[in-house]
């Protein structure tokens, strides 16, 4: 695996890969099973591999985890090694963002949403850092989490906007075998809020069982889901939504796709959660 730190390096390893298909993993490193699902998604759809590992500051708020973000770069690397990645890039935030850097991408609107309203320039770093790294590495797809729903259709939208010639790939959630979504901050988690974390996928598991009842009333269906999550004494809610996955605007009845997402702080920790109902 050629590890490239710098713009020009990286594209130089890419002018060596003439005619081959370009699949590129976006991440912040930490990596767990989640991540390494997109990597192996992206070894069988491409012919070259590109990882990327940038804890990128402009999608953190002014008193979020920037500081603390977890960076095991060495263990990454060897992770990486293993899942067979031709290339990883690296770069400093120099780098990515030289002083004076100064221009952003909005995907308006979408931005505002779920995650966007309690993080609100955090779906701008998102896209701005993703746009930059596909100018970078140029991939025919890129691969991306279904547990960052609200991501996806930010993603999603830049892409079709801005005519940008990549695919973008959506893998499902990976879960710890109690049903926890794997996340680099689950490592934030004292063992008591371990199992108080498990109130998000519970949460949606409940949401789930009224649906298969019958229930398409979606602010029934919420409520189902809140109420779980209200029950645990060291969860505290940020948002509890029905939406379109793509437009990300609040639905009344379940009548297609419907994407249920939770946010909630356990502790100091924002964990974030989903599923799709109506498929
Ligand atoms: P991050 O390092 O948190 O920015 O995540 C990098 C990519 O991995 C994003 O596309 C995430 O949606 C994806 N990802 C993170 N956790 C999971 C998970 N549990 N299952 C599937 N994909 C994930």
């Amino acid at each position: 695996m050629q590890t490239c730190r710098t713009i020009t390096e990286m594209r130089a390893a890419l002018r060596a890969v003439t005619g081959r298909k370009i699949g590129f993993v976006p991440t912040m490193g930490a990596l767990h099973e989640g991540h390494l699902s997109l990597v192996r998604a992206a070894k069988t759809q491409s012919d070259f591999v590109v990882v990327s590992i940038f804890v990128n500051p402009t999608q953190f708020g002014p008193n979020e985890d920037l500081a603390r973000y977890p960076r095991p770069f060495e263990q990454d690397c060897g992770l990486l090694e293993k899942e067979g990645v031709d290339t990883l890039f690296v770069p400093p935030v120099e780098q990515m963002y030289p002083p004076g850097a100064v221009t952003y991408v909005t995907v308006e609107e979408l931005s505002g949403k779920l995650d966007g309203k309690s993080r609100p320039s955090h779906f701008r770093g998102v896209a701005t850092v993703v746009s930059k790294l596909f100018h970078i590495v140029q991939p025919d797809l890129a691969f991306f989490g279904q547990k960052d729903a609200a991501q996806v259709a930010v993603i999603r939208r830049m892409v079709r906007d801005l005519d940008m010639p990549v695919r973008i790939v959506v893998c499902p959630i990976v879960r710890e075998p109690d049903g926890l979504a794997m996340s680099s901050r689950n490592a934030y988690l004292t063992a008591q809020e371990r199992s108080t974390a498990l109130a998000l996928s519970r949460s949606l598991q409940q949401v789930r069982s009224v649906f298969d009842k019958g229930e398409r009333r979606a602010a029934v269906l919420v409520a189902a889901g809140k109420q779980v999550i209200q029950a645990e004494p060291g969860a505290r809610l940020d948002y509890y939504e029905a939406v379109d996955p793509d437009s990300l605007d609040p639905v009344r009845e379940i009548a297609g796709p419907t994407l249920v997402a939770v946010a909630a702080y356990v502790g100091a920790t924002r964990l974030i959660d989903n599923t799709t109902l109506g498929i």
